[in-house]
């Protein structure tokens, strides 16, 4: 059943920044549909956390899929009760939110994981490992300004918001950002 788009919460809602509850098997597919619904509503979105739509349950999707910065994606990815079981490697790219619309930023993630899930596990690397490790951090309440190692040199302004989540690595652009969307020289989930 398609879902709805829902309205998504910007920062400093305080739901944000909460620890959500495990969600239950059968609101799986209710609550994924909306999440995909709402993902696709943005151009060059690759990720949304179910916090952000208001359901405070730990779901997030992902899928990077066509974007540019993905050298490899496991097409849609439906993250009911993930855990991060795996974690290798680090780099530091940049990164936007659908909640945070006026910042992007410098942020240091693995770049390889595997993850546990309500309904199987899953290895991501690059692009996507970075795109599933900022949602799975938005159901802990941990919102990428919380990883920025320094306000003064990893913060940037996004000059037009493009609608991108998660981001997208790397692009210098100070005080000019963008995110990781679809949008020629910025940088998302
Ligand atoms: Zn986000």
């Amino acid at each position: 059943m398609p879902g709805t788009v829902r309205p998504v919460l910007i920062y400093p809602e305080p739901i944000l920044k909460q620890v959500m509850a495990p969600i239950q098997a059968e609101r799986i597919d209710d609550v994924a549909a909306d999440l995909v619904e709402t993902m696709r509503s943005f151009p060059g979105c690759v990720g949304i956390a179910a916090p952000q739509i208001g359901e405070l349950s730990r779901i997030a999707v992902v899928d990077v899929s066509g974007h540019r910065k993905a050298e490899t994606s496991n097409g849609l990815l439906v993250l009911a009760n993930p855990r991060l079981v795996e974690s290798e490697g680090a780099e530091t790219a940049r990164e936007g939110c659908l909640s945070i619309p006026d910042l992007t930023a410098n942020v240091r993630r693995a770049t390889s994981i595997r993850v546990a899930h309500a309904r199987g596990e899953v290895r991501c690397s690059g692009f996507e490992a970075r795109c599933v490790l900022h949602e799975l951090d938005h159901l802990d309440g941990i919102l990428f300004l919380d990883r920025v190692a320094s306000l003064v040199d990893d913060l940037f302004r996004r000059q037009g918001y493009s609608g991108g989540e998660a981001s997208s690595p790397g692009e210098p652009a100070p005080v000019a950002g963008g995110e990781a969307t679809a949008a020629p020289g910025s940088a998302r989930a």
